[in-house]
């Protein structure tokens, strides 16, 4: 059976209440599809809609994570919130290197590094995030683009086992544009990636999972979930809608099984 993780990335969006509805949709709509155990349910709220979404959830099989953290565990840096907190509110995972944060934010790979060791130190699962721009992708640098953000990005990590870590490829350029890669654009670097995580951790580095992002919604999800490299999604938009967000859970669990 194969596995996937469906993973919801809500950004600057959701008050609590906002969260809270949200999130019971989801659950309610997930309870009809039961998944099977191979199919995960992730949501990636904003920490302050972290406790809500949580409560919402409780016992229904849907995991909570949490969109960034700091490398620091603790001490004066005013507005930032450390890993031991966010594995504390209850988060299983935390997204790092989302492109927003390396756009708007100026997250460098080796900045990304020290966050991924912190977190896996925390026993939290960092979902990182790598991809090409569009012009990257016009100069045919894609694949180095990607290599060099897992390389640093990744240096010095150890994993006890492949469920520590996951990946996410994000094209830039499919992000919130409603032009997602192609099934075959995003086999190809899904592929490499998984190369790449086999030079660089071994064996272990055959089952991590690499979710694809990037306008992933639910016409398009089960030609690109059904590619045998790409073992899930990072969702933005379509994570927001309830129906949207279970017909992509929906075509995993339909893949999962057949
Ligand atoms: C994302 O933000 O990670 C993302 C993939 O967004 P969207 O699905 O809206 O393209």
């Amino acid at each position: 059976m194969r596995s996937y993780l469906i993973a919801g990335n809500w950004k600057m969006h959701t008050t609590p209440a906002d969260a809270k509805t949200l999130a019971s949709a989801i659950a309610e709509k997930q309870m009809f599809l039961k998944p099977p155990h191979s199919v995960q349910t992730l949501i990636c709220p904003p920490y302050t809609s972290i406790g809500a979404a949580l409560e919402a959830v409780a016992g229904k099989g849907i995991l909570v994570g949490a969109q960034d953290c700091h490398s620091e565990a603790k001490g004066a840096f005013t507005g930032e919130i450390a890993p031991n907190m966010v594995k504390a509110c209850g988060c299983s995972h935390v997204i790092l290197g989302h492109s927003e944060r390396r756009q708007y934010f100026g997250e460098t790979n080796s900045l990304l590094n020290q966050k991924i060791r912190a977190v896996l130190n925390e026993g939290l699962v960092p979902i990182y995030c790598v991809g090409e721009t569009l012009l990257e992708r016009k100069q045919e640098q894609t694949i180095a683009v990607v290599r060099s953000q897992l390389v640093d990005g990744l240096k010095d990590v150890v994993l006890q086992s492949a469920s520590k870590l996951v990946i996410a490829y994000e094209p830039v350029w499919a992000i919130g544009t409603g032009l997602a890669a192609t099934s075959d654009q995003a086999q190809e670097v899904h592929a490499a990636i998984r190369g790449f995580l086999k030079e660089i951790f071994g064996a272990v580095g055959e089952q991590i999972l690499i979710l694809y992002g990037g306008s992933l919604k639910p016409e398009n999800a089960e030609e690109l979930l059904a590619k045998p490299d790409v073992n899930g999604g990072l969702i933005g938009g379509a994570a927001l809608q309830a129906d949207s967000f279970a017909a992509i859970i929906a075509a995993a669990c339909k893949l999962a099984v057949s």
